[in-house]
């Protein structure tokens, strides 16, 4: 069978096939414990299933909606905008996408031309390489320092599109109003467009959520900022999320998005709108704390392991560069005869790393799976 030289060329996200091989072992009767991926075991806010069930009930058709999203939600997610991040948008700066990965997509799609480069900070989430690679765009990776300052910025060359992730998947940073400030200078003054993914931007456990386009102009730079219901509402199967950007850019976007996806589901429209209007889920971050502090404070008795506390969302990143293997080995060996998953760094940007997403399972599984990576790990320990 043919398959186009464009995709025989790209590979599946790092992720996904590490959580199929998760599938293919459990679908052979082998029970892994999973910290590969982050997927919440809170279900939605009890206010978005109430609103979709009367939805369901009340309206039985469910209608296709405009490109972009049904004006009705695509008001309250504006109302959302300016309560929660102080942005002033209006409806027609809005498209409801199915996941920020739909977003993601799109926004480079039409802000990028194959060849453009795209700055990308290491370690990544790994479909802002994927996705840059599937456009034929040039990722440029640079390391995410602690703190962002002129002097740094000024040395990264002149990209043609930045993406930040704030809150940061996987270190948990969270950018400071000082650093967004600084972001914003530098991107106006080299006439960079930038792409600020704020999925995470309700899981922050230290410090507060401050949205990029509250800081800067950014309908004349340039700035499209994804949003998702995925993480910050436990809604990942739900697949929405929206991007707000500049009236033209999301008429671009409606350009792609309406022969490929159409609108998101209406269901999930409502759920949306819904959800971003609901805050944080108080439970569910009492619940992820609890879950990190028990993680740290386990992992610190291991030598071979670095673990800071992360300031924000699902996942825990560890230096463990002071093992003998390299993380793919270390990471395919584990599942192989620990039946326990975790992302290599190598998957990030950053060999010598492992991520742990840390709120899947139940409490003494996690605690099952932690003591396995630490025995594993115990042997190929430089002592
Ligand atoms: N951005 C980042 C950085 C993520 O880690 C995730 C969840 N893995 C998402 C976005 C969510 O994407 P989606 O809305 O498509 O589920």
């Amino acid at each position: 069978m043919k398959i186009s030289a464009r995709i025989a060329s790209s590979r599946p996200l790092a992720t996904t096939a590490m959580h199929g091989r998760v599938e293919t072992l459990r679908n052979e009767g082998q029970p892994v414990i999973d910290f590969s991926i982050a997927i919440s075991h809170f279900p939605a806010p009890r206010p978005v299933l109430d609103a979709v069930n009367k939805a369901v009930e009340r309206q039985r058709i469910m209608p296709y909606t405009s490109v972009v999203g049904a004006l009705d939600v695509r008001a309250d997610l504006a109302a959302k905008l300016r309560a929660e991040n102080g942005v002033a948008a209006s409806p027609d700066e809005i498209i409801v996408t199915n996941g920020a990965k739909q977003g993601l997509y799109e926004a480079l799609y039409t802000m990028a031309d194959p060849g453009d480069t795209l700055l990308v900070f290491v370690p990544h989430w790994p479909a802002y390489v994927a996705t840059s690679q599937l456009l034929g765009l040039r990722p440029i990776l640079a390391d995410l320092p602690e703190e962002i300052t002129p002097a740094f910025l000024d040395g990264l060359g002149q990209p043609d599109i930045v993406i930040i992730n704030n809150p940061h998947n996987p270190t948990g940073k969270v950018y400071t109003r000082r650093e967004l400030e600084h972001l914003a200078a530098w991107v106006a003054r080299i006439g960079a467009r930038v792409i600020v993914d704020e999925s995470y931007e309700h899981l922050i456990f230290e410090g507060g959520h401050v949205s990029l386009a509250a800081l800067c102009d950014w309908r004349k730079i340039g700035v499209v900022t994804l949003f998702s219901a995925s993480q910050s509402y436990a809604m990942m199967g739900w697949r929405v999320g929206f991007a707000l950007a500049p009236a033209e850019v999301v008429n671009a976007m409606q350009t792609l998005q309406g022969p490929i996806t159409a609108a998101a589901p209406h269901l999930s429209q409502v759920a949306a709108s819904v959800a971003f209007a609901t805050g944080a889920p108080r439970a569910m971050m009492a619940d992820y704390r609890e879950r990190r502090d028990l993680a740290v404070r386990l992992f610190a008795e291991v030598p071979w392991i670095v673990m800071h506390a992360p300031a924000s969302g699902p996942y825990l990143w560890g230096d463990v560069r002071s093992l003998t293997l390299d993380t793919v080995g270390f990471a395919e060996a584990l599942i192989e005869e620990k039946k326990v998953a975790v992302m290599p760094g190598e998957a990030l940007g950053v060999p010598g790393f492992i991520r742990l997403g840390y709120i899947s399972d139940d409490v003494p599984t996690l605690c099952e799976g932690f003591r396995r990576i630490i025995e594993f790990g115990e042997a190929f320990a430089a002592h």
